[in-house]
């Protein structure tokens, strides 16, 4: 069984590596260039994409069908593991169309799996195969938001802030590993961004939950939106439910990764 979302809108996006950089200490910025992002639908906010990344067979890429339906995903899937690529989610930090670059933020986690050492190694002129998903956040037409996030959810909550109307108010909580990890961020006069800082000993989510425990939260006109560790977004959204009666669908929330 598969999840997929299968968009025909503008079908998989065959990219290339432009360059490869280290922004921060736990970042890795790929900008990926290629005549089909002339067909990205660019949303903004969190939009994010299925990225299929070469196995250790380079020509695992070509097995991505051109007409992605649920069908030929589903046979592309079945391949052996080293024939077929492999698939992780990510969120498009900036598009940039005059140039037609984009840029994906990859949090640099050490040696194990492939996307975040995939970004460590990519070279300009590698491929790379992406699927649009559209966006997780749906624009609630609340006047008071609470996004929170560890650094895989930073792309997310940065893009939003960057594309809410700036009327908007409210709280935008983001942990990271090391300070140096934070970044500029462009942002409504009347929300709030602030950085907290995870200790090597505390485990992902430690360090936000403690802090939103603390805070004063408006009675009404309110959502929030919490994305990363999966106990990071669980627990905003138990702390929220349960401790503060706010109702369900006062909170979005999605586990990026697990722990
Ligand atoms: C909608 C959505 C958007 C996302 N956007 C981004 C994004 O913009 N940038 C981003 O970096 N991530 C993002 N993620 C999270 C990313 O998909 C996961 O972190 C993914 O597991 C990374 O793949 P990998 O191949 O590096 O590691 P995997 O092969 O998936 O996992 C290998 C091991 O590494 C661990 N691991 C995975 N990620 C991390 C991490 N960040 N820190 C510590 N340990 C980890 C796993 O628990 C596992 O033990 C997003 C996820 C979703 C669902």
């Amino acid at each position: 069984m598969t999840t997929i979302t299968v968009t025909q809108e503008c079908g998989p996006l065959r990219v290339e590596v432009v360059r490869s950089v280290r922004v921060s200490p736990h970042v890795q910025r790929v900008t990926f260039a290629g005549a089909d992002l002339d067909r990205l639908h660019w949303r903004g906010f969190d939009q994010w994409v299925r990225l299929f990344l070469p196995s250790d067979d380079p020509a695992s890429l070509d097995h991505v069908p051109q007409r992605l339906t649920r069908g030929t995903y589903v046979k592309m899937r079945a391949l052996p593991a080293r024939r077929r690529p492999s698939v992780r989610s990510y969120t498009l930090r900036s598009w940039r169309p005059e140039v037609r670059e984009l840029d994906v933020d990859f949090v640099v986690h050490g040696e194990s799996g492939v996307a975040g050492p995939w970004s460590v190694s990519a070279r300009p002129g590698d491929r790379a195969v992406m699927l649009d998903q559209g966006c997780g956040w749906t624009a609630p037409d609340a006047g008071w938001i609470l996004l929170v996030a560890d650094e895989t959810g930073m792309p997310a909550v940065l893009g939003i802030l960057r594309d809410l109307p700036r009327t908007v108010r409210g709280v935008a909580l983001i942990e990271v590993p090391d300070l140096a990890d934070a970044q500029q961020v462009d942002h409504p006069e009347g929300i709030s961004v602030e950085w907290l800082v995870r200790g090597a000993d505390q485990p992902p989510g430690r360090p936000v939950l403690a802090e939103l425990a603390l805070r004063d939260l408006p009675a009404a006109d309110r959502h929030a939106f919490a994305v990363g560790e999966s106990g990071l977004a669980t627990g905003v959204r138990r702390h929220l439910v349960r401790d503060r009666g706010w109702g369900r669908g006062d909170v979005t929330f999605c586990g990026y990764w697990k722990r």
